[in-house]
């Protein structure tokens, strides 16, 4: 298919965005270097401290809360109300290493929360707040969670129920309560009321856990993902070459903090820049979101694909409405970008999507379209400096080797990043078994082409086999996507006695289409016309919204499991479970 190549956005008055030499010169000892003069590398002192007096009165966080009010916090109090926190963690007996979790929606608290957390060298587990009771007590039991900071209607609602169930978490902390509830249910504010403001950040080892992430479920039961410190050095690189992010930037981060993005680059990523945050704690709202970016004059937008085609579903014209031009940069990472989204982003913001790719595991961005380079609709981009990315092949049960260019393979990653995951919590073999031939194997099927671009496939778990051919689900998705009707597609492969599976697509239409036989037919015969008929769907099912995981991703599993009439598994994780 041919593709448009776009030029990098006008980034006037800016130094050039990671030249092909600054990628040659790249070290991590050089970024560690710039990161020095701490108390070893300490996340929540880089995150803070570290910016004073320079950026004391900096503005760190806008908070945009559901009530319709406003909070701001400057790097001042930031690292005060830290500190308070971390003093706070101390008077309740927590020690480093033991673990502070969260049940809380995009609100101050929870910031504060974490930050003042890696200044105490404990480690942070943040769950989402729609969380329904049995995930949340299986995430607190399994990290064995000491605090949870959370709000007073989600502790009567969830938790206390549950606290027989969970002897090792002694206090909870209700961010929105002026009194204490119980004598271990307390006020977070009347306790930080009582903190000193300084806290001194003891000398932190890179190597301490730091964040506790559950992975978002969508091929199956979450993984406890151990963090480190050290990962500061990722956040930070991350942060100046894939987001561009510099001094007076503001930027908006959409994902919540029960998902990794919502941690490394909600919060960690951009405080170590220094730069302006925004925290919206609404649920999706288009009008409120163009708003967002155009009152709050964002530069640098990082958000979903799950988003951005909720979006294109409008026949909206944003820039006719509201002043977008402020924004210099548009990020999506979490699943597949869709190359139309590419193109919308282009023609509707102004801006190309600039996707990018990582997981849970790698703990910060591994490859990504950056702005100094060239974008290709549908790629997820190139390595970051210091990344080795290869796509593989097994050779044996514990060897693999490269494949040539245009090859599809695992999508691998060479050990030594900073911010890899360290263990999965208690699966020890689980683990391991990530780790062939000296690579770190990611579960994704991609290629990288001559130019060393890499290209998503799907992930090894969806691979739809069909008459002999290996289909994944993106490019059919991705296919149906460029149809005028298609708002969203899901693509799986149903068993079939003759040729294998049968690429079946689950479609949600955009408003004004019928989802009737005529559009089906249509439907079919766009997908033909596009990918021929080895690949194309052969059934069509219509479906108001595909089901997805709170991180937004489509979850095909779900998708199949429905279809076969099999166990639907693990559905902690699904949007909208209680
Ligand atoms: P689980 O591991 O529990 O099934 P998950 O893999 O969805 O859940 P995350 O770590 O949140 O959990 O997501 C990482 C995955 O998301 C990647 O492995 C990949 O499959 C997908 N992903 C992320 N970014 C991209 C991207 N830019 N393009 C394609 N896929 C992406
Ligand atoms: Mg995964």
């Amino acid at each position: 298919m041919e593709r448009t190549l776009y030029r990098n956005p006008d980034r006037a008055g800016f130094p050039p965005n990671l030249t092909e030499q600054e990628r040659e010169r790249f070290s991590w000892e050089a970024v560690a270097s710039e990161l020095e003069g701490g108390p070893g590398l300490n996340l929540g002192w880089l995150a803070t401290d570290r910016h004073l007096p320079a950026r004391a009165e900096r503005l760190a966080f806008r908070f945009q809360l559901a009530d319709g009010s406003r909070q701001e916090l400057t790097c001042a109090e930031l690292s005060r109300q830290t500190a308070r926190f971390a003093n706070l963690l101390g008077r309740l007996g927590i020690e480093p290493g033991q673990t502070v979790a969260s049940l809380a929606a995009r609100i101050p608290g929870l910031y504060l929360a974490v930050l003042g957390t890696l200044k105490k060298q404990a480690a942070f587990s943040p769950l989402f707040s729609a969380f329904g009771p049995e995930p949340i007590h299986q995430r607190l039991s399994r990290g064995h969670a000491r605090v949870l900071l959370t709000t007073r209607r989600l502790y009567e609602k969830k938790v206390a129920a549950l606290r027989e169930r969970l002897p090792e978490l002694e206090w909870v902390l209700l961010a929105d309560a002026e009194e204490d509830l119980a004598p271990t249910v307390l006020s977070l504010s009347k306790a930080l009321a009582k903190e000193s403001d300084e806290f001194e950040v003891a000398f932190t080892d890179p190597e301490t856990p730091s964040l506790l992430h559950f992975t978002s479920g969508t091929t199956g039961m979450p993984k406890g993902a151990v963090h480190v410190h050290r990962a500061c050095l990722t956040h930070f690189a991350t942060g100046r070459y894939a987001l561009d992010l510099h001094d007076q930037d503001v930027y908006w981060c959409t994902a919540d903090p029960g998902w990794v993005t919502g941690t490394s680059y909600g919060i960690l990523s951009p405080l170590l820049h220094g730069v302006s945050c925004i925290v919206d704690e609404p649920d999706f709202d288009p009008d409120r979101w163009y708003r967002t970016l155009a009152e709050q004059k964002v530069t640098v937008w990082y958000t979903a694909p799950t988003a951005i085609r909720m979006l294109m579903r409008l026949p909206l014209k944003p820039r006719e409405v509201y002043d977008l031009s402020a924004l210099r940069l548009v990020a999506s990472v979490g699943e597949p970008l869709n190359p139309e989204a590419v193109v919308w982003g282009q023609e509707t913001l102004g801006l190309p999507i600039h996707d990018n790719w990582w997981q849970t595991e790698t703990g910060g961005i591994m490859i990504a379209n950056t702005p100094g380079q060239e974008i290709r609709p549908g790629s997820m981009g190139r390595p970051l400096p210091g990344v080795e990315a290869a796509i593989v092949q097994r050779t044996s049960p514990d060897a693999v080797e490269p494949v040539a260019d245009d090859e599809e393979g695992e999508l691998a990653l060479k050990p030594g990043w900073p911010s890899m995951f360290r263990a999965y919590l208690a699966e020890e073999e689980r683990y391991r078994r990530c780790f062939v031939g000296g690579w770190y194997i990611s579960g994704d099927l991609a290629r990288r082409d001559k130019d060393g671009y890499f290209w998503f496939v799907g992930r090894a778990d969806d691979i739809i086999k069909t008459a002999g051919h290996m289909v994944g689900p993106f490019e059919v998705e991705s296919a149906l996507m460029e149809h005028p009707a298609v708002a969203e597609a899901g693509v799986i492969g149903k068993p079939d006695p003759v040729i294998g599976e049968v690429v079946k697509a689950f479609v949600s239409l955009k408003p004004g289409h019928p989802a009737d036989e005529d559009t089906r037919r249509d439907l079919l015969g766009f997908g033909r016309k596009r990918l021929g008929s080895a690949v194309a769907p052969k059934e069509i099912e219509f479906l108001e919204v595909l089901p997805r995981t709170r991180s937004g991703k489509i979850m095909r599993r779900l998708l199949k499991a429905r279809e076969l009439g099999l166990p639907e598994g693990d559905l902690s994780t699904l949007e909208g479970a209680p």
